[in-house]
Formats: structure tokens, sequence, C-alpha cells
């Protein structure tokens, strides 16, 4: 097999899932658990913002990739406190910000590495013990510290919703998400996976992160 036969998508079947979304809607392409070459075929098409959830896997790929230079990284995954450094140097976007003390932290380093990460926080609209995120209340109550902060640039939500929902219960959540985000007088709304980025877009989405669409199973 050579590298190029890894990625599961063709330039036009790319093309026809581009083509369809609405204008004011971003594609990411989740490339955790796929070879660097698939994000480099991927980026071929045009693609430009590729995701990752793990610090070592990311910049193993990164170098491999320096090349192309017009990529843009953003972190998806679980983020653990030793990890906030790395990931603030290696990535653009940050979508799974899921608590006060994280975001001080990335706060605080950012300014020791004179970057300025977009963030999205991960908000969690319904119960789901298999998943961080504030709740609504807890995000709204620290709000006036949150903007205080240095070093961050404040850009919208994230939402992964339970996968106990059906379409419906899900176009909800996604709306819910959408006006929170508005509330907040943020932007994006990251939110909808290879299995319900049609219905998040009618939700609201502003970002949609795709994997196994694009690449394949993991
Ligand atoms: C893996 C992952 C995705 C992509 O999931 P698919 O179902 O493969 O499209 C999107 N968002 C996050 C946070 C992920 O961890």
């Amino acid at each position: 097999m050579t590298p190029f036969d890894l990625i599961l998508i063709g330039s036009n079947e790319f093309k026809i899932i581009k083509d369809s979304l609405p204008l004011g809607v971003s594609l990411l392409a989740v490339s955790k658990g796929h070879h660097q070459e698939s994000i480099r075929k991927l980026s071929g098409f045009g693609q430009l913002d590729f995701g990752e959830s793990r610090l070592q896997e990311a910049i193993p790929k990164k170098i491999d990739l320096h090349d192309l230079k017009q990529l843009r990284w953003h972190f998806v995954g679980k983020l653990q406190k030793n990890k906030v450094r790395g990931v603030i140097k290696e990535f653009d976007f940050i979508h799974s910000v899921d608590s006060l003390s994280l975001l001080e932290r990335i706060s605080r380093i950012s300014q020791e590495e004179q970057k300025t990460p977009n963030i999205f926080f991960q908000v969690k609209f319904r119960d789901d013990s298999n998943k961080g995120g504030f709740l609504k209340k807890d995000l709204l109550n620290n709000w006036p510290k949150i903007i205080s902060l240095n070093n961050i640039n404040l850009i919208g939500l994230m939402t992964i919703p339970p996968i106990d929902l059906n379409s419906y219960q899900r176009k909800d959540l996604f709306c819910e998400c959408r006006n929170f985000a508005n509330q907040l007088g943020l932007k994006d709304c990251s939110m909808g996976m290879s299995n319900d980025w049609q219905e998040a877009i009618e939700g609201g989405a502003t970002w949609i992160r795709l994997g196994s669409l694009l690449f394949g199973k993991r």
C-alpha cells in the first residue's frame, strides 16, 4: 500500500461535502489516529484546518508536515494541565477548555510564550458522565473573571451531544448551544461530527469537526 491509499475520501467526494457547507461554516478535519500522509493529501485538496486530540501524536506529524506552513492546527482532546505549554506552542485553536482553572493556566502560559490562542469553551448542556465541560451556570457565573484574562482570544463554544439522543434531541441541543453563544457574544459554535454534522449546521454550527467521514475508520 502506498501512503496515498491511506485516506478514505477522494477529491470529488471532498468537494461535494465542502460545497454543501453554507457560508460561514468551516470544516475542521480531525486527523487523530490517521497518518500524516493522509493530512498531506487532504491539504492538497485545499483543506487547511486539522484537529488532533493528543499532543504526543501531533508533534511528530507536524514535524513531518513542516513544509505545509499554511496549515492551522486545532486541539480537540481532553487537555491535561501538564500539556498546556506544549499545546499553546503547537496549536492555534483549543476547542476543549472545560474549566476556569485550565483557562487561567492557558492565559498565564500564553503570556509567557507570547501567544494568543483562539479558545472554545466546551459546554455540557445535558447530563453526561462520559464528558467534561462547563455547565451553563458555571460559565455565566465566571464570565466577568473570564473576560478579564489576558492573551486568550475567546471565540466560541464547543459541545458534543450524549450518544443516546435522537436526531430531534440533538438538534435541540445544538440550537441551545447557538443561543448560549449568542448570549455570551461569541461568534463560533464548534459542533457536529461525522454522524450529526448536518443537524449541527441546522442548529447554527460555524465549525464542524469531521474525522471518520474524511479519513475512514480509526
Ligand atoms: C474524534 C473527534 C471528532 C471526529 O469524530 P468523527 O466521528 O470521526 O467524525 C470530532 N470531535 C472530537 C472532539 C473528537 O475527539
